[in-house]
Protein backbone atom coordinates (compact mmCIF):
# COMPACT_ATOMS: atom_id res chain seq x y z
CA UNK A 1 0.00 0.00 0.00
CA UNK A 2 2.50 2.63 -0.37
CA UNK A 3 1.58 6.05 -0.97
CA UNK A 4 -1.26 5.72 0.93
CA UNK A 5 -3.09 8.58 2.87
CA UNK A 6 -4.85 9.54 5.27
CA UNK A 7 -7.44 12.80 6.08
CA UNK A 8 -5.63 14.37 8.99
CA UNK A 9 -6.74 17.50 11.30
CA UNK A 10 -3.84 17.98 12.86
CA UNK A 11 -0.89 16.67 14.53
CA UNK A 12 1.20 17.89 17.71
CA UNK A 13 3.75 16.94 20.45
CA UNK A 14 2.48 17.30 24.06
CA UNK A 15 1.36 15.15 26.85
CA UNK A 16 -1.43 12.56 27.34
CA UNK A 17 -3.64 14.66 29.68
CA UNK A 18 -5.84 12.10 30.93
CA UNK A 19 -6.71 8.66 31.67
CA UNK A 20 -4.31 6.08 32.29
CA UNK A 21 -0.96 7.18 30.37
CA UNK A 22 -1.88 10.97 31.88
CA UNK A 23 1.77 12.65 32.08
CA UNK A 24 3.15 10.89 29.19
CA UNK A 25 4.96 12.43 26.12
CA UNK A 26 3.36 11.26 23.11
CA UNK A 27 2.80 12.49 19.42
CA UNK A 28 -0.77 13.18 18.66
CA UNK A 29 -2.24 12.06 15.01
CA UNK A 30 -5.64 13.58 15.19
CA UNK A 31 -7.29 11.88 11.63
CA UNK A 32 -10.25 13.67 10.49
CA UNK A 33 -13.89 12.65 10.42
CA UNK A 34 -16.70 12.05 12.80
CA UNK A 35 -20.17 10.36 12.39
CA UNK A 36 -20.83 10.10 16.60
CA UNK A 37 -21.89 13.84 16.88
CA UNK A 38 -21.37 14.59 20.75
CA UNK A 39 -23.40 17.94 21.30
CA UNK A 40 -20.47 18.52 23.92
CA UNK A 41 -17.39 17.86 21.59
CA UNK A 42 -14.96 19.78 22.06
CA UNK A 43 -13.27 19.38 18.58
CA UNK A 44 -16.42 19.52 16.52
CA UNK A 45 -13.94 21.00 13.94
CA UNK A 46 -13.42 17.60 12.93
CA UNK A 47 -16.40 16.19 11.40
CA UNK A 48 -16.20 17.21 8.16
CA UNK A 49 -13.06 14.71 6.71
CA UNK A 50 -13.28 16.58 3.32
CA UNK A 51 -12.15 19.96 5.49
CA UNK A 52 -9.12 18.78 5.88
CA UNK A 53 -6.28 17.57 3.88
CA UNK A 54 -4.94 14.10 3.25
CA UNK A 55 -1.22 13.15 4.08
CA UNK A 56 0.98 10.32 3.30
CA UNK A 57 0.97 7.88 5.84
CA UNK A 58 5.11 7.29 5.20
CA UNK A 59 5.38 11.21 6.46
CA UNK A 60 3.07 10.69 9.46
CA UNK A 61 5.36 8.35 10.34
CA UNK A 62 8.46 10.38 9.95
CA UNK A 63 7.00 12.96 11.72
CA UNK A 64 6.79 10.83 14.88
CA UNK A 65 9.47 9.18 14.70
CA UNK A 66 11.44 12.49 14.44
CA UNK A 67 9.40 14.21 17.47
CA UNK A 68 11.49 12.07 19.77
CA UNK A 69 8.88 10.32 22.01
CA UNK A 70 8.22 6.77 21.93
CA UNK A 71 4.56 6.97 22.13
CA UNK A 72 2.12 7.90 19.49
CA UNK A 73 -1.97 8.38 20.34
CA UNK A 74 -4.08 8.33 17.28
CA UNK A 75 -7.21 10.14 18.28
CA UNK A 76 -9.85 12.34 15.88
CA UNK A 77 -12.82 12.64 14.99
CA UNK A 78 -13.66 9.22 15.20
CA UNK A 79 -10.28 7.02 13.91
CA UNK A 80 -11.80 3.92 13.65
CA UNK A 81 -13.41 5.79 10.39
CA UNK A 82 -10.90 4.81 8.80
CA UNK A 83 -8.63 1.85 7.93
CA UNK A 84 -5.58 1.88 10.68
CA UNK A 85 -3.97 -1.21 9.66
CA UNK A 86 -0.88 0.58 7.33
CA UNK A 87 -0.12 3.07 9.73
CA UNK A 88 0.08 0.80 12.79
CA UNK A 89 2.18 -1.35 10.99
CA UNK A 90 4.69 1.14 9.91
CA UNK A 91 4.20 2.97 12.88
CA UNK A 92 5.48 -0.40 14.54
CA UNK A 93 7.89 -0.82 12.37
CA UNK A 94 9.67 2.28 13.45
CA UNK A 95 9.71 0.95 17.13
CA UNK A 96 6.96 3.00 18.47
CA UNK A 97 4.05 2.58 21.01
CA UNK A 98 0.74 3.03 19.94
CA UNK A 99 -2.11 3.91 21.58
CA UNK A 100 -6.02 4.83 20.23
CA UNK A 101 -8.40 7.16 21.63
CA UNK A 102 -11.66 5.79 20.03
CA UNK A 103 -15.97 6.20 20.66
CA UNK A 104 -15.33 2.10 19.29
CA UNK A 105 -18.44 2.92 17.09
CA UNK A 106 -17.06 1.52 14.26
CA UNK A 107 -14.54 -1.85 13.88
CA UNK A 108 -11.41 -1.88 15.18
CA UNK A 109 -8.48 -1.98 12.51
CA UNK A 110 -4.97 -1.93 13.12
CA UNK A 111 -2.40 -3.22 15.74
CA UNK A 112 -2.33 -1.31 19.03
CA UNK A 113 -0.82 -1.42 22.34
CA UNK A 114 -3.40 0.37 24.24
CA UNK A 115 -6.86 0.84 22.81
CA UNK A 116 -8.80 3.45 25.20
CA UNK A 117 -12.83 3.43 24.83
CA UNK A 118 -14.56 6.07 25.42
CA UNK A 119 -18.36 5.42 25.01
CA UNK A 120 -20.92 7.99 23.50
CA UNK A 121 -24.41 8.03 23.62
CA UNK A 122 -24.36 9.54 20.59
CA UNK A 123 -23.78 5.88 18.67
CA UNK A 124 -22.99 3.00 21.14
CA UNK A 125 -19.62 1.27 21.25
CA UNK A 126 -19.11 -2.16 19.56
CA UNK A 127 -19.00 -5.08 21.54
CA UNK A 128 -16.36 -6.78 20.18
CA UNK A 129 -14.28 -3.39 20.36
CA UNK A 130 -15.39 -2.88 24.22
CA UNK A 131 -14.04 -6.37 24.83
CA UNK A 132 -10.47 -5.41 22.98
CA UNK A 133 -10.28 -2.52 25.04
CA UNK A 134 -7.38 -1.70 27.83
CA UNK A 135 -9.30 1.22 28.87
CA UNK A 136 -12.69 2.65 29.37
CA UNK A 137 -12.72 6.18 30.07
CA UNK A 138 -16.62 7.37 29.79
CA UNK A 139 -17.30 11.01 30.10
CA UNK A 140 -19.44 11.80 32.83
CA UNK A 141 -22.41 14.74 31.33
CA UNK A 142 -24.99 14.59 33.86
CA UNK A 143 -25.42 12.46 37.09
CA UNK A 144 -27.73 9.37 35.28
CA UNK A 145 -24.45 8.93 33.37
CA UNK A 146 -23.26 6.75 36.41
CA UNK A 147 -26.26 4.36 35.40
CA UNK A 148 -25.05 4.18 31.71
CA UNK A 149 -21.50 3.34 31.84
CA UNK A 150 -22.23 0.44 34.20
CA UNK A 151 -23.98 -1.13 31.24
CA UNK A 152 -21.07 -1.56 29.20
CA UNK A 153 -19.13 -3.67 32.00
CA UNK A 154 -20.70 -6.88 30.75
CA UNK A 155 -18.57 -6.50 27.40
CA UNK A 156 -15.43 -5.59 28.91
CA UNK A 157 -12.40 -7.75 29.38
CA UNK A 158 -12.14 -8.14 33.07
CA UNK A 159 -8.59 -6.42 32.81
CA UNK A 160 -9.99 -3.25 31.16
CA UNK A 161 -9.25 -0.06 34.04
CA UNK A 162 -12.19 1.79 33.93
CA UNK A 163 -12.14 5.73 34.59
CA UNK A 164 -14.92 8.55 35.12
CA UNK A 165 -14.16 11.89 33.46
CA UNK A 166 -16.22 15.19 34.03
CA UNK A 167 -17.12 16.84 30.82
CA UNK A 168 -15.11 19.78 31.00
CA UNK A 169 -18.19 22.48 30.87
CA UNK A 170 -19.58 20.48 33.55
CA UNK A 171 -16.54 19.83 35.74
CA UNK A 172 -17.56 21.99 38.52
CA UNK A 173 -20.81 20.32 39.43
CA UNK A 174 -19.83 16.91 38.08
CA UNK A 175 -16.16 15.99 39.54
CA UNK A 176 -17.00 15.78 43.09
CA UNK A 177 -20.07 13.44 42.13
CA UNK A 178 -17.55 11.18 40.58
CA UNK A 179 -15.21 11.60 43.76
CA UNK A 180 -18.41 10.23 45.56
CA UNK A 181 -19.07 7.80 43.21
CA UNK A 182 -15.43 6.32 43.29
CA UNK A 183 -15.13 6.05 46.69
CA UNK A 184 -18.33 4.15 46.89
CA UNK A 185 -17.27 2.44 43.45
CA UNK A 186 -13.47 1.63 43.58
CA UNK A 187 -13.08 -0.51 40.54
CA UNK A 188 -13.62 3.10 38.82
CA UNK A 189 -10.92 6.30 39.18
CA UNK A 190 -11.09 9.81 38.46
CA UNK A 191 -9.92 11.24 35.27
CA UNK A 192 -8.85 14.72 35.08
CA UNK A 193 -8.17 16.83 31.87
CA UNK A 194 -5.25 17.80 33.28
CA UNK A 195 -3.62 19.49 29.76
CA UNK A 196 -6.98 21.71 29.76
CA UNK A 197 -5.97 22.82 33.67
CA UNK A 198 -2.64 24.19 32.64
CA UNK A 199 -3.53 24.80 28.85
CA UNK A 200 -1.89 22.86 26.68
CA UNK A 201 -2.97 21.17 23.36
FE1 LIG B 1 -16.40 14.70 19.09
FE2 LIG B 1 -15.19 12.44 19.75
FE3 LIG B 1 -17.85 12.67 19.99
FE4 LIG B 1 -16.72 12.55 17.57
S1 LIG B 1 -16.74 10.94 19.14
S2 LIG B 1 -18.34 13.96 18.21
S3 LIG B 1 -14.81 13.68 17.91
S4 LIG B 1 -16.30 13.79 21.16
Amino acid sequence: MQNATLPVMERFYTIQGEGKNQGKAAWFIRLAGCDVGCVWCDVKESWEESKHPVVLISDLVAEAVQSGTPNVVITGGEPLLHDLWQITKELKEAGLEIWLETSGSSPLTGYFDWICVSPKKFKAPLPEVLNQSHEFKAVVFHKSDFEWVNTFIPNLNPSCELFLQPEWSKKNEITPLIVEYVKTNPKWRLSLQSHKYIDIP
